[in-house]
């Protein structure tokens, strides 16, 4: 079997769950990691696997099939992506909802010019929770949406609390509300407020002589984060933040119901639970590495997206197999 020939850029949260998601498929080989700061400050966990410079990749001859990019969705992907697009198959998990049809212009027109294939916003939100929006959408053609998420860490809001003067490290978990759950999955299409679907859940290490009470009602009060949530902030040491919250846990409930045309409700529901947020949307990104392979040895080229790859060009197995055994 020839293998895809994989290299990662960036070396954060995702771009490790990307190296370890390539040992559980046989026909990837990670060739090299790449990263903006001086290669010999960082070690990868794989013997043998090169870390280089991301200078490297400006000339566009890297032996590599696929580029899996792994920087940060606020300022490193908007750069990167289209770059790369343009001399690289590229793959990136683009999470900024907001912005994503801007990215996808900017990523298609460098990746026509190129001739190569560029997949953006890919992982499970964006990603497989958008896949089954749409299916929801499709099956159910009147009906109502309900995205939760968690309960999980979010490093946005994470990173949020930590720029706040006098706090020293925090983790914030997203909680769905159990109510709000029930009720979408009842079919009884209920409407619900930002508060009435999710609470948020702050473990805070405050600095030395950081007033506590001053801390919370700021957190409570921050626009855009906080302030339209139920908040509930906990003191705790440093020591009791490294040993109790140093996962990153995540997942959440995609759901759609609505009535079919006889009048009979249908309810729809997905479901994520993930140990570790970037070890498993690193796996998803190798799947769809493998599917983008596949579409640049056809020939294809352009920005996709999840909604434009069909489901067997993610497997390792081939039709027969996947038809005997799955269908
Ligand atoms: P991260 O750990 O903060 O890493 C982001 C980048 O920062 C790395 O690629 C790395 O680039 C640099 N970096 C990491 N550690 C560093 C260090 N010690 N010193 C200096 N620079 C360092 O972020 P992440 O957790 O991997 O997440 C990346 C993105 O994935 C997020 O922004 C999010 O948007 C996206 N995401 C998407 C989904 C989805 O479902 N679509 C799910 C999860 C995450 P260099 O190696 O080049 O320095």
């Amino acid at each position: 079997m020839s293998k895809t020939r994989i290299g990662i850029l960036g070396y954060g949260n995702l771009g490790r769950g990307v190296e370890l998601a390539i040992r559980q498929n046989e026909d990837m080989e990670l060739v090299a990691v790449y990263t903006r700061r001086d290669p010999a400050t960082v070690t990868v966990e794989t013997p043998g696997v090169a870390v280089r410079s991301a200078e490297q990749l400006e000339a566009g001859n890297e032996p590599i099939d696929v580029l899996i990019l792994c920087g940060g969705s606020a300022t490193d992907l908007p750069a990167q992506t289209p770059v790369f697009a343009g001399k690289y198959n590229v793959i990136d998990s683009f999470d900024t909802h907001h912005n994503i049809p801007q990215h996808f212009e900017r990523v298609d027109e460098a990746a026509c010019a190129a001739g190569t294939v560029g997949l953006i916003s890919c992982g499970w939100d964006p990603g497989l929770f958008s896949l089954n929006r749409l299916f929801g959408n499709c099956f159910i053609p009147e009906g109502s949406d309900y995205t939760f998420w968690g309960r999980g860490v979010s490093q946005g809001h994470s990173d949020a609390l930590r720029r706040i003067e006098g706090v020293a490290d925090a983790r914030q978990y997203t909680v769905p509300v159990e109510a709000a759950l029930e009720g979408a999955r009842s079919g009884t299409h209920p409407n619900f407020t930002t508060r009435e679907m999710h609470t948020r859940e702050c473990w805070v290490v405050l600095e030395e002589g950081a007033d506590p009470a001053k801390i919370e009602a700021e957190i409570k009060a921050m626009p855009n984060y906080f302030d339209e949530y139920d908040v509930t902030v906990n003191f705790i040491s440093q020591e009791e933040l490294d040993r109790d919250h140093a996962e990153l846990p995540h997942g959440g409930f995609v759901l759609r119901s609505g009535d079919t045309a006889g009048g009979h409700t249908s309810v729809i529901e997905y479901s994520l639970k993930l140990g570790s947020n970037p070890e498993f949307t690193a796996s998803v990104l190798v799947a769809y590495a493998r599917a983008v392979a596949r579409l640049a040895a056809e020939g294809q080229k352009g920005a996709y997206t999840v909604f434009d790859i069909a489901p067997a060009y993610l497997s390792i197995h081939d039709g027969a197999y996947l038809r005997s055994h799955l269908l």
